[in-house]
């Protein structure tokens, strides 16, 4: 699964790397995908749900 980062949307609260450091990492405030596909969909697809603003999403 292949997981993105709006970026214009986050607001680098850095739930989503707290909670799944292996796919997301905070970069000049935001939130970027570092691994592409995603092989731990469960913890992505967790911080997926988490996100405050929506910013994340998958296909
Ligand atoms: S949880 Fe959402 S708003 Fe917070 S850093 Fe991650 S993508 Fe950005």
């Amino acid at each position: 699964m292949h997981f993105a980062v709006d970026q214009e949307l986050c607001i680098g609260c850095g739930a989503c790397a707290g909670s799944c450091p292996e796919v997301f990492e905070i970069i000049d405030g935001k939130s970027t995908v570092i691994v592409d596909p995603v092989p731990d969909e469960e913890c992505a697809s967790s911080a997926e749900d988490g996100c405050p603003v929506g910013a994340i999403s998958h296909d």
